[in-house]
């Protein structure tokens, strides 16, 4: 039975000297209200958020961390005492390859080098064992092509997945269609959703998920 649940939520922050950073529109709403509604089903609940403008959920164990790279700390830290991992972090994908000590001058030009931050979920997934670990993605062009790669690429047991685009914006309060995923492709598609009634649907999804109950059809 799934009694503790690690929930992930808003961007990471990459900082490229003392007070400039990279990061994304990430609000952190999804997470939140998942983390609320988990609590409210009497499930523990650890919610491990990057940078927002969001109260944590009463009830709920709350840390906070501001990189990918304290994300990957927490992570490794919190994931193994609990039972499922729900990763909404809109995880940086990109960090400085070296951070400025002192504030970059406008004086020239400047070249940016990059480096990719590590795979957080697909880190945890390969030695999850008997939890569960579904992902969240956003993308901008073929969502169900792309969500199923990710699912088998960082070995997910599923994925929820949002499009950005044209009439759809699924950051902040608005409403979104979202399709829940599971590790062999399967999808079921939930349109215009609040958020809180997509975290309701989630959870239950995922439990059926974990008692192997799955009635998912398209693909
Ligand atoms: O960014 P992407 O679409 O690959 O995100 C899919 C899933 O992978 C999300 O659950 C996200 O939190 C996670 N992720 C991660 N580490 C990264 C990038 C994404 O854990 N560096």
């Amino acid at each position: 039975m799934i009694k503790k649940i690690l929930i992930t939520a808003g961007p990471t922050r990459e900082m490229l000297d003392p007070v400039r950073f990279l990061s994304n529109l990430s609000t952190g709403e999804m997470g939140y209200i998942l983390a609320k509604t988990a609590k409210a089903r009497r499930y523990k609940v650890t919610l491990i958020s990057g940078p927002t403008a969001l109260k944590p959920p009463r009830g709920v164990r709350f840390v906070s961390v501001e990189s990918a790279k304290d994300l990957k700390r927490a992570c490794r830290i919190h994931f193994p005492k609990h039972d499922l991992l729900i990763m909404t972090s809109a995880v940086c994908d990109f960090t400085a390859a070296t951070r400025h000590a002192q504030k970059i001058h406008r004086t020239r030009t400047h070249r940016l080098m990059l480096k990719q931050t590590p795979d957080i979920v697909a880190a945890l997934a390969k030695r999850k064992g008997k939890r569960l670990v579904i992902g969240f993605c956003l993308e901008t062009e073929n969502w169900l092509r792309n969500a199923h790669r990710k699912v088998r690429r960082k070995s997910l047991d599923g994925i929820v997945a949002n499009y950005y685009g044209k009439g759809h914006n699924p950051f902040g309060k608005n409403r979104l269609t979202a399709a829940l995923m599971d590790a062999r492709g399967k999808y079921k598609i939930l349109k215009n959703h609040s958020k809180s009634l997509l975290a309701v649907k989630v959870l239950g999804w995922v439990r059926d998920l974990y008692h192997g109950v799955n009635n998912f059809s398209e693909r």
